[in-house]
């Protein structure tokens, strides 16, 4: 008997070249197990959730719609996707389920309504909230979670609350995850299995602030258009105050920017201060570029696909487990394996090595928190062993903790290796782990 090429279900044109994927063996099928007439099925009885940024707030990020209609026409007929915004007329440029009727209604509702009408039979339940509103009970219903976001933060908290699901004996917990991301003509795709590969934490320094210029080259050696534009910021403003605060959406003062900044690039023969470049540097914009986020959220979708129907293996099976997109200079991608981290504040066991100089005091040392491409986190408390050393809130153990903050380390008690907890309001569930290790500053 011949193999069904079509799945009886469906509506044969539109899915002839998916159906040839989902009813055909490939030479990563197992053959004992694989029936072609099942996969589909499969497919159609999965529930995904999409944790995705529909369009860009900075103008980074906005794979959201390319996500969702991408599952949709891979053949997912249950989807949930969550987005607490509402529609704003600049997003329509850059967006394609949206219209101009649709301005003031939320993005996820809007956004589902408009894949359902286009894929007939697929059903999206859109979710206008925070990710941070559901718990564990919402996170366990679903067979994989696509995400695409453009804050860190929302994807530390999706990870650590992944990971704290897993329990051993149910193999039902393992919810793997699939993360995209995208900043200008760069993105990344990446897969997570919870508890047995590397997870977003152990990846957290791929995710490093962007390096600051020095200030002795903004001051006296620009060599780029943005050092001009970063002097006229930071320097001839602070000394010729012309308005008495710079506000970044005024575009009087963004001109006013611009024209200090094409000065001193004329000066120092520097090409390229342009005004919308000023406007990009002084409000750290990164553009939202569309092919990315097509490249991106095609990468992520396919490894849905393949965790649905296992026609061939994964990212993160057995070892590469992060694609790394690039277009800046022609087109670059690569593909390699993060390794997991015993000292993952997250999924690992281990106190990951924090480097502190011991003169410091403990407020130098909380702010430092905020800085640190292993830590980055903004508000945080600290638990010495034994003992509170620093609490953001309740009011009052603020107030009660607050003199530690002029106290060195020294003075506080701490010595080389005592471990530090720390937690921070992002994350409510995890307490991050670290273990002192003194540098003297010379
Ligand atoms: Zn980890």
């Amino acid at each position: 008997m011949l193999p069904t090429e079509v799945y009886p279900g469906s509506e044969p044109s539109r899915w002839k070249y998916l159906d040839r994927i989902r009813t055909r063996p490939g030479p990563f099928t197992n053959p004992d197990a694989f029936d072609g007439s099942l996969v589909a099925e499969a497919i159609e009885n999965m529930t995904v959730l999409t944790v995705v940024e529909l369009t860009s707030h900075s103008g980074a990020g906005g794979l959201g719609c390319e996500i969702l209609k991408n599952l949709a026409l891979s053949g997912f007929k249950s989807i949930h996707v969550i987005d607490m915004d509402t529609i704003d007329i600049s997003n329509l440029n850059r967006q394609f389920l949206f219209r101009e009727e649709d301005v003031g209604s939320y993005k996820a509702e809007v956004a589902a309504r408009f894949v359902e009408k286009r894929v007939k039979g697929v059903k999206i339940t859109p979710h206008n909230k925070m990710i941070q509103d559901f718990g564990e009970d919402f996170y366990m219903q679903f067979q994989v979670i696509v995400c695409g976001l453009d804050s860190i933060e929302a994807r530390r908290w999706i990870n650590a609350t992944l990971v704290n699901m897993v329990d051993e004996d149910v193999s039902d917990s393992y919810k793997p995850l699939v993360d995209g991301g995208t900043e200008g003509f760069k993105g990344q795709a990446r897969v997570i299995f919870p508890t047995v590969t590397s997870c977003i934490e152990c990846q957290l320094d791929m995710h490093a602030p962007r390096a600051a210029v020095p200030l002795c080259t903004i001051a006296s050696i620009p060599r780029q258009p943005e050092h001009c534009i970063e002097w006229a910021h930071v320097i001839a403003w602070d000394q010729e105050t012309p308005f008495p605060a710079l506000d970044k959406d005024d575009p009087e003062h963004i001109t006013w920017l611009y024209k200090k900044a094409l000065l001193r690039a004329q000066e120092f023969n520097i090409p390229g201060v342009t005004y919308s470049l000023t406007q990009g540097v002084v409000k750290n914009i990164i553009p939202a570029i569309a092919a990315t986020n097509s490249v991106i959220a095609a990468a992520c979708c396919n490894e849905a696909v393949k965790i649905g129907t296992s026609a061939a293996p994964m990212l993160g099976y057995p070892d590469e487990n992060y694609m790394m997109y690039s277009g800046n200079d022609s087109i670059y991608t690569y593909t390699f394996k993060h390794e997991k981290k015993d000292d993952c504040p997250v999924c690992g066991n281990l106190a990951r090595e924090l480097q502190v100089d011991p003169d410091w005091t403990l407020r130098e040392l909380v702010e430092s928190f905020a800085t640190r491409p292993e830590a980055q986190l903004k508000k945080p408390s600290l638990r010495g062993e034994g003992k509170t050393l620093y609490m953001q809130s309740p009011a009052s153990l603020e107030e009660q903790t607050r003199p530690n903050l002029d106290k060195t380390l020294v003075e506080l008690g701490l010595a080389e290796g005592d471990e530090i907890g720390v937690t921070d309001p992002a994350f409510a569930t995890v307490m991050f782990k670290f273990k002192l290790k003194f540098r003297i500053s010379e």
